[in-house]
């Protein structure tokens, strides 16, 4: 039977990740190495071991991302495909300076978004940690969706635990014993670039604490709106 948008509403998500996998021809998966995104890969790796793992290196992560994304890659043999901007850093601050503190989406869209569709241009479905409970902007995610890149190219795009609260994904961790990212013994429940990260602003909206709560989202799952 044909995995549809409608029939993955109904199915766990880890037969939405066997039959997703199994139906495309180049998968790939993002990974901000966030509890979400290593519930999807720890899935993810039961049918496909090497498949693509794009993680946007904005080069402005924490120390410890980039720490445990290092771990993470020799532990699980990770096939990390490491998405860069045109930009340096440097090169980013020495032309416009601190553009995450004078125009957070112009930053984002040059360090994450641009980067991000360049990337997904090589594959024909996108696997994420997505949920619903994340953020109101998430709110009516489903479990595949269509996306549309600049080229014209439609991309499946597979949200399989979309319906997962916060305590399920912990369960999961927990019961397969997953590292996880150090941050989160510290209080933070959202994890972005370090510059637009603090500890959640209100106890009860996870993401208050990305961009001051000033905005929801990057960009990298909007773009089709924006477009
Ligand atoms: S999260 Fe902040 S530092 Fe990272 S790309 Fe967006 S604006 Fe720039």
């Amino acid at each position: 039977m044909k995995l549809t948008a409608e029939r993955a509403e109904t199915m766990e998500a880890e037969a939405i990740i066997a039959e997703a996998l199994k139906s495309a021809k180049n998968p790939c998966l993002t990974c901000s190495f966030q509890v979400e995104d290593m519930v999807v890969l720890h899935l993810a790796r039961k049918s496909m071991p090497d498949i693509p793992v794009l993680f946007l290196d904005t080069g402005y992560h924490f120390p410890e991302v980039y720490a445990y994304r290092d771990r993470m890659v020799q532990e699980w043999g990770l096939n990390l495909v490491n998405l860069t901007p045109e930009l340096t850093v440097e090169e980013q601050e020495a032309r416009y300076g601190r553009v995450y503190e004078t125009d957070p989406d112009r930053c984002c869209r040059m360090r994450k978004v641009n980067p991000l569709l360049r990337g997904l241009e090589a594959y024909d479905a996108w696997l994420t940690g997505l949920r619903r409970e994340q953020s109101p902007s998430r709110k009516n995610l489903k479990k595949i969706e269509a996306h549309v890149l600049p080229s014209g190219k439609t991309i499946v795009k597979v949200n399989p635990i979309a319906d997962w609260d916060w305590k399920g994904v912990w369960a999961y961790i927990t019961v397969h014993e997953i590292p996880y990212l150090s941050l989160y013994d510290r209080g933070y429940r959202s994890i972005g670039c370090a510059p637009c990260t603090s500890l959640p602003i209100d106890p009860s909206d996870p993401r208050s604490g990305r961009w001051g709560g000033k905005k929801l989202e990057c960009g990298i799952h909007t773009f089709d709106q924006e477009a």
